[in-house]
């Protein structure tokens, strides 16, 4: 349930009223940045261009971040480059322990408010998507899950994802909510009301190779994506 906003805080609240389509970054997004998710993946990742390559662990983990500086995800890099098949890769790193991630009451009640459509846009693929979704109690709530096969295989902030993701909406408002604020410069670019859950991690500010272009693209920075779900006027 949404909680009553006394007056003068419901004034300040961020104004969504017309959004008619949600979209949610999953990993660091929906559960909190300290669950570290990403730990796991990226250990599998050296592991697989390890194994691959038949090079050492050192050397697989300078190769990966290498393609992941220059093609937007580890696995782009590797297609372009040696041809590998995304569903083995996919598959491979996102086979994760999710025991860290637990259910947040709060952030299910603020999701469950939201009017329309509710989409998932993820990097990742959907098995893991729907895996995360159901630790999390979230399943019930997204009717679609675009992940990277939706997308060709062309990773966030390749614009045409986004493109694609527009012109299914059919001319309807959205709103997209995400850690790595570099993904919402196309999001941005394609009218969307963009929001920044500023989490203080590393792929929050994305390094020193990927520095944020300015905020000029960011509607909203945030720190606690269930009570700005509460807060918002719908
Ligand atoms: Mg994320």
């Amino acid at each position: 349930m949404a909680r009553e906003l006394p007056p003068t805080e419901a004034a300040a609240a961020a104004d969504f009223r017309g959004i008619e389509a949600w979209i949610f970054d999953l990993d660091n997004t929906l559960y909190p940045a300290h669950c570290d998710l990403f730990a796991q993946i990226d250990t599998k990742m050296t592991r697989y261009v390890a194994d691959l390559l038949d090079v050492s662990d050192d050397d697989a983990r300078i190769v990966q971040k290498a393609y992941y500086r220059d093609h937007g995800t580890t696995l782009n890099g590797l297609m372009q480059r040696h041809g590998v098949e995304p569903e083995d890769f996919l598959a491979f790193v996102h086979d994760i322990d999710l025991a860290t991630l637990e259910p947040d009451a709060i952030l299910h009640a603020g999701i469950a408010r939201l009017p329309g459509r509710r989409v998932i846009f993820t990097n990742g693929c959907t098995n893991h998507a729907e895996r995360v979704l159901a630790k999390l109690g979230l399943t019930d709530l997204f009717s679609e899950i675009w992940d990277i096969r939706a997308t060709g295989y062309r990773p966030k902030p390749d614009r045409s994802g986004y493109d694609a993701m527009q012109a299914q909406l059919g001319g309807r408002r959205a709103a997209m909510f995400e850690d790595a604020a570099r993904n919402l410069v196309p999001a941005h670019e394609v009218g969307w009301t963009t929001v920044w859950l500023k989490n203080g991690s590393v792929w929050s500010k994305q390094g020193p190779e990927h520095p944020v272009p300015g905020e000029e693209h960011i509607h909203h920075t945030i720190f606690d994506l269930p009570q700005f779900l509460h807060d918002i006027r719908i």
